[in-house]
């Protein structure tokens, strides 16, 4: 279990949460080697991250469920230099853009940096779906259940709004 107390954990590095996703290719290896990633994450501490979740697919139907987790580092990298690191690492593991929420390799969507809020054409931080996708909502309150966004919402009640759907605890990773 982690908190988000503010965005300075140690100095000058920012406590992230970020959002992972895959439905081709063995999701569940996807998913192990994008943690495997994160782990080593330059200029970064790998803190945590939930269980591996089973989920069905958001926007077109026709395409295979997902394996969703989510986890948290502590990074000295820029918002923007953590995105680069994100994209390097999706596109290391075959992401390949094409349908809007089509089918795809790995998904690696930054959720929080710390308390920073930012509106970019390239990285918009808090995530704007974050609070309303039970994919997301549910493992980040598994390894942060105290943790308040930087508009002062709190992810517990977020979680009271959001229905689980079809979303199961598919594999504990510890
Ligand atoms: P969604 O963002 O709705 O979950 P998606 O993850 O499938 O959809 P992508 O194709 O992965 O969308 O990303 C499209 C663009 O979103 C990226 O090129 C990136 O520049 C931008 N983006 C904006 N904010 C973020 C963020 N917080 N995390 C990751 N990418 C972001
Ligand atoms: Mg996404
Ligand atoms: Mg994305």
């Amino acid at each position: 279990m982690v908190n988000n107390m503010s965005s300075s954990v140690e100095n000058d590095y920012t406590r992230c949460y970020i959002a992972i996703g895959s439905n081709l290719a063995d999701p569940v290896s996807q998913a192990k080697e994008a943690i495997t990633a994160l782990q080593t994450l330059t200029a970064s501490r790998f803190i945590a991250v939930s269980s591996l979740y089973a989920s069905k697919p958001m926007g077109p139907q026709e395409q295979p469920d997902y394996i969703n987790a989510v986890a948290c580092v502590d990074t000295r990298l820029t918002p923007i230099q953590l995105l680069d690191a994100l994209q390097h690492i999706e596109n290391e593991q075959g992401r390949v853009r094409k349908e809007h929420w089509g089918a795809r390799t790995l998904d690696l969507d930054i959720l929080l940096c710390g308390d920073e809020v930012m509106s970019t054409p390239r990285l918009t931080v808090p995530h704007y779906g974050m609070k309303v996708r039970e994919f997301v909502l549910y493992p980040l309150a598994e390894i942060a259940p105290q943790l308040q966004l930087p508009c002062g919402q709190i992810l517990s009640e977020l979680l009271e709004e959001c229905p689980r759907n079809d979303l199961t605890i598919f594999q504990n990773l510890e």
